[in-house]
């Protein structure tokens, strides 16, 4: 099942794909929540009720905006050199240790909204991600622990700000600015999907510049909740960052750095395209 937030005139609501239509989730039951955290932590009840089939009227998807499925997440847990080639082009060693690091909620914007230039640097990137989004609160997963709480999964784009990234030992920064998450444009659930084996791709202004699959991922979705887990609780709604594959712009002599007015496109096989326009702060 392929789920959405939308606004179709009357402010956010969460939605269903059906037959190639978009149907609000409230027209399908009034009662339905409008959070998608809370529609996922209830997912047993609803997951039911809305993949039954429906005679309403579904609205075309040209007649809607789409928003980012989860507008303010718990927490944006994003691992770092995690796609052989990443790490070749990056110049760094193979990781043993899974590398992680945090974005704020407020990086978090819609599969077609715009990313922000910042009036502090011109080093803006992108990275094509796998995200992974949790379904069940848990903590010291073993594997099937971790393999059950994968609700679903969306795109993302992890974009970063490289000079801010390495200016100091600390990746948050770099990683922080505001709308530097866009994510979408669907949910995908989790048994409609095989994601070791996904085509994952990036685009600027129409040219190819990511191309590869999860399946070269170092440490997959359940690796990662496995070892974070040991950490800390995950939580219905988290999203994890599963990391990117090589062709970013930093790794082009000289590099590719993203400027304004540049569309950036990530694809993900089975999941869709975020389409976003590059715009100075
Ligand atoms: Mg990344």
């Amino acid at each position: 099942m392929k789920l959405l937030r939308i606004d179709y005139g009357s402010g956010p609501a969460l939605a269903v794909e059906k037959g190639g239509g978009i149907v609000p989730v409230s027209w399908i039951d009034q009662s339905a929540p409008s959070d998608m955290a809370v529609l996922i932590e209830q997912w047993d009840r609803w997951g039911k009720i809305l993949s039954v089939a429906t005679d309403v009227d579904a609205l075309a998807i040209e007649n809607v905006r789409l928003l980012p499925p989860i507008a303010r997440p718990g927490k944006i847990l994003c691992i770092g050199l995690n796609y052989v080639d990443h790490i070749e082009e990056s110049g760094m060693e193979r990781p043993r240790e899974q590398m992680w690091f945090i974005k704020p909620a407020t990086c978090i914007t819609g599969p077609e909204d715009p990313i922000e230039l910042p009036r502090v640097s011109e080093q803006l990137d992108y990275e094509a991600e796998l995200v992974t989004i949790i379904g069940k609160t848990v903590r010291h997963a073993d594997e099937a622990e971790a393999r059950a709480a994968i609700f679903g999964y969306c795109a993302g784009n992890d974009v970063s700000v490289r000079d801010w990234q390495f200016m100091t030992s600390q990746f948050t920064l770099g990683k922080g600015f505001d709308s530097h998450a866009p994510i979408g444009p669907a949910i995908v659930t989790a048994e409609a999907l095989d994601a070791e084996n996904l085509t994952i791709q990036c685009r600027v202004n129409g040219e190819v510049r990511q191309s590869s699959n999860t399946k070269y991922l170092l440490f997959d979705p359940v690796d990662q909740i496995m070892h974070l887990s040991k950490v800390m609780t995950l939580e219905p709604g988290d999203l994890i960052f599963s990391g990117t594959p090589g062709g970013v712009g930093a790794g082009f002599k000289p590099p590719l750095w993203l400027a304004d007015g540049d569309s950036v496109e990530v694809e993900i096989e089975g999941i869709g395209t975020l389409r976003n326009t590059v715009r100075k702060n």
